[in-house]
């Protein structure tokens, strides 16, 4: 590999801007379900940026048309492999809402338009559904014989046999559906540092920890744990359960283990997951020179706009919520950045022309989680806050309070603002940073994620009881009297998550009105690729082998939707008609 190639505004995505910084070829090409936009919240921007530090020359193919190969020809065929991702989201949930419905607008689309410039064709979305594999056919129509490496949240979670709520059914792993050459699972930097190392050497792609592979037969590697395969799984909802448990426990204990599931041709052979990256190297990886711009063609992208001025300062959740995934993507060792590493970016966004004065989110998957960590270095269970606050996880709110009085005090920087989730249970360990959260830090209303209120649905959700939410609440509203600050909250609440019905979604109203949170509209459960959430959903049954009640179709969900609903409309009716009685002031 010769001299490290100069790092451009921003990564070309045809020959003519490779020309524009005097590239004659490439090594790689990142093909995206997403608009290119240049900011470290984007997947392809991240690795793209990180294969570049490494030396190595990519291209970016932002939402090619999939109905030809037109835009696959705008680049040359790339020396080493074409890396394909659906996007920041499972294209399938960027397209459908969860109650299947069409999209008409789409966050990481140029202007939210989710349709080409003048499509006729309400089929031709900007992203195909199942984006990985639509392009990787194209790829290999465009580059015959090219490697190809399917990555992101999309391929992630998708990698195993899985459930489609588009399609309403269990699907193959999508590397097996693609004819990839490898997936990669989780935030993969390491991975396809390692596979363009390999490739360049014109090495094999075997057995690289965070990585998935084909196999056509169904040779199994030595000592590797086989889950209950495509037939089963098929058959019997209770074996794609099975199969999502043991998914789920590898990758929380984060074991160094082989998984080998059988598909309907061939198999899927899952290597032990990579390491995280150290402080350090996150510090790094945050230091390169994203332009934290979408790419001038793609015009104004939305999902840009809400994450423009926001900074990750931590990576990883050891919240294991059985309806989210982050466990299975980001996993659940926590690694935070520098002080030194957040303030510089912090300061790079308050430099900017068009900086607006708010840092819009100092966070992560949960941002009090910063700077916490397992005294004794881990454990099997590695459930730290379940069934509540393990004694050796170490919460370090101190270092969180010297970090946002540090933001605050950067020239041009009026408001930070933390948009991230929090978890109630380690605020309430920590008064200090929550007084400071509430004065400085809230954009008005603090989020917190109850998700619901009912004993038997928290613990499918795997969430703590709700008196956790009653004590937080309690102790906010307190703090914020001796303060003289009105503190409000904007609770996140899942309609219809399985396990619940009519009667816990009305339980969940009343224990609302109770405590007087005002729900904003509840989000449906949608049950997306890759959790245990949705095995429940799909097999009727909890994690125990326990037979629930799950709302599938439309008129329950709205039933139990409907029980918020009328909560919300009853409490703006009441504001209305107080607003009613309430004295003209006299001018
Ligand atoms: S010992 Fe406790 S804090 Fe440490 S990893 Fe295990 S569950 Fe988490």
């Amino acid at each position: 590999m010769g001299k490290k190639p100069a790092q451009p505004p921003f990564l070309p995505t045809c020959r003519e801007e490779m020309a524009a910084i005097g590239w004659d070829g490439l090594d790689v090409v990142l093909v995206s379900g997403d608009a290119y936009v240049d900011h470290p919240s984007f997947g392809v921007a991240i690795i793209g940026r990180y294969l570049m530090a490494q030396g190595w020359r990519v291209a970016v193919l932002p939402q090619p048309r999939h109905d030809s190969a037109a835009d696959f020809k705008k680049l040359p065929r790339p020396r080493l492999f074409c890396g394909i991702s659906g996007g920041n989201l499972d294209s399938v949930v960027s397209n459908y809402s969860g109650g299947g419905r069409v999209r008409d607008h789409d966050a990481y689309s140029s202007d939210g338009d989710p349709y080409f410039p003048g499509e006729k064709n309400k089929k031709n979305r900007r992203r195909p559904d199942r984006a990985g594999i639509v392009y990787a056919s194209l790829a290999k129509n465009t580059w015959p014989g090219i490697t190809i490496i399917l990555g992101g949240i999309e391929a992630s979670l998708r990698r195993f046999v899985h459930f489609d709520f588009k399609q309403e059914k269990l699907r193959g792993s999508i590397l097996t559906d693609a004819k990839g050459d490898l997936l990669v699972y989780g935030m993969g930097e390491l991975q396809v540092a390692e596979i363009a190392r390999r490739l360049d050497a014109g090495k094999h792609l075997h057995a690289i920890d965070g990585t998935c592979e084909r196999v056509k037969g169904s040779e199994v590697a030595d000592g590797a744990v086989i889950l209950p395969g495509w037939e089963e799984t098929i058959k019997d909802p209770a074996r794609f359960m099975a199969a999502e448990k043991i998914i789920e426990k590898t990758a929380r204990h984060g074991e160094e283990k082989t998984l080998f599931q059988k598909q309907k041709s061939g198999g899927v052979i899952q290597h032990p997951p990579a390491r995280p990256l150290t402080a350090a190297e996150l510090d790094q990886l945050y230091a390169l020179p994203f332009s934290r711009r979408p790419h001038p063609d793609a015009g104004e992208v939305p999902a840009w706009r809400m994450v423009r001025d926001s900074v990750t300062i931590v990576r990883g959740c050891v919240g294991n919520c059985s309806f989210c995934a982050i466990s299975r993507h980001q996993g659940n060792r926590i690694i935070s950045r520098s002080h030194e590493s957040i303030i510089a970016e912090v300061k790079k966004i308050a430099a900017a022309a068009d900086f607006n004065g708010t840092i819009s989110d100092p966070g992560g998957p949960t941002a009090n989680l910063y700077a916490t960590g397992c005294k004794r270095g881990g454990c099997r269970r590695r459930d730290c806050l379940m069934p509540r606050v393990c004694p050796e996880l170490e919460g370090n709110a101190g270092e969180m309070l010297t970090l946002l009085r540090q933001c605050r005090k950067i020239p041009g920087v009026k408001h930070v603002l933390i948009s991230s989730g929090l978890r109630m249970e380690l605020l309430l360990k920590s008064p200090e940073l929550l007084k400071e959260i509430i004065r400085h830090h809230s954009p008005g209303r603090l989020k917190i994620a109850p998700e619901h209120s009912e004993a038997k649905v928290l613990s499918l959700m795997h969430k703590p009881e709700f008196r956790v939410t009653e004590d937080f609440i309690r102790a906010a509203r307190k703090i914020g009297e001796r303060e003289g600050i009105k503190v409000r909250f904007s609770p996140y609440l899942i309609s219809s998550h399985p396990g619940a019905d009519n009667a816990a979604a009305r339980a969940l109203a009343a224990k609302l009105e109770k405590t007087g949170l005002t729900p904003k509209t509840p989000q449906d459960f949608t049950p997306t690729p890759g959790n245990l959430a949705t095995a429940m959903y799909y097999s009727g049954r909890a994690p125990n082998g326990k037979k629930i009640f799950v709302a599938r179709n439309r008129e329950e969900r709205r039933q139990q939707r409907q029980a918020l609903e009328r909560l919300i409309s009853g409490r703006d009716n009441k504001k209305r008609d107080d607003k009613k009685r309430r004295p003209r002031s006299r001018k």
